[in-house]
């Protein structure tokens, strides 16, 4: 199994994953660039390969996230430039550092125009322009929300869809948010093997390559998003337990991305997961 944390590319993008490693972690997630921003960044592909080099070496993987303000149901066409622009910039970073690829949060429509569906239309054609004449290794990871604000992306059949309708489905897979998948109403927490067997049946699983690992600090059905350290949120260690055993999970990496408020921070919430997860039935 896979399992640690965000961590800070503060020093560069080798001593990020150095970072991980310090933390037990044989995984990890970073912004490849200043998340509050979507400016594009030019960066050290020196630090870049180092990075590459030393993941290979030590059996770590990566994955990337997107800035904050990136929004792939965008409308302005000048500002859905800028938003593109920036996550192939995002896309170049993580594919030189030899991350699996980039989460992007599924996209938040926030006009009003009379179609329903006019979203998701821009999130494709989003997409569609990120992902033309893109000839690297790094996917974009479609990432399910809690329901924030906007409810598109909560269920597993948009996600589904949209990579369905897309140019290029094969440069998108999926990143799976415990916390946001509980607090949406998705997972009860108690309906695990029902979400299992209708992401089967759609083959989300298929494409699954990242889990995002939080315990929630809001009820199931809340649509608020704040991330708890596991075993210290609504949802519990025991059902994520179950959930990181389950034939679906098992064998995807898991990030924490968890305010580490615990004693001893994430190097014991990461010692914790291990556990969890070798923990008989
Ligand atoms: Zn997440």
């Amino acid at each position: 199994m896979h399992i640690g944390c965000h961590v800070s590319v503060r020093q560069g993008y080798t001593e990020a994953a150095r970072i991980a490693q310090r933390l037990g972690g044989t995984c990890y997630q970073y912004f490849p660039k200043n998340p509050r921003s979507l400016q594009i960044k030019s960066f050290s592909r020196q630090d870049a390969q180092q990075c590459r080099d030393f993941c290979k070496e030590h059996g770590i993987i990566s994955i990337a996230h997107t800035p904050y303000p990136t929004n792939l149901c965008t409308e302005g066409r000048e500002e859905q430039a800028a938003m593109v622009a920036s996550v192939r910039n995002d896309l170049e970073i993580a594919d030189a550092c030899g991350s699996i690829g980039v989460v992007v949060h599924f996209g938040q429509y926030k006009g009003n125009h009379p179609d329903p569906l006019f979203g998701y239309q821009l999130m494709i054609r989003s997409l569609n322009e990120i992902l033309e004449g893109w000839t690297g290794n790094a996917l974009i990871l479609l990432e399910n929300n809690a329901g924030q604000g906007n409810k598109m992306g909560m269920t597993l059949e948009e996600l589904v869809q949209v990579r369905a309708l897309i140019n290029r489905p094969e440069l998108v897979g999926f990143c799976f948010d415990t916390c946001h998948a509980f607090a949406s109403g998705l997972w009860t927490g108690g309906n695990w093997e029902e979400v299992q067997k209708r992401g089967e049946e759609l083959g989300y699983f298929t494409h699954l390559k990242a889990v995002h690992l939080n315990d929630s600090r809001y009820p199931t059905g809340s649509h608020r998003d704040r991330h708890a350290d596991i075993g210290y949120g609504e949802i519990g260690a025991e059902r994520i337990g179950e959930l990181i055993r389950s034939r679906g999970v098992r064998e995807v990496p898991l990030f924490l991305e968890t305010p580490a408020e615990r004693p001893g921070g994430h190097k014991s919430e990461i010692a914790f997961v291990k556990q969890l997860f070798a923990s008989p039935q």
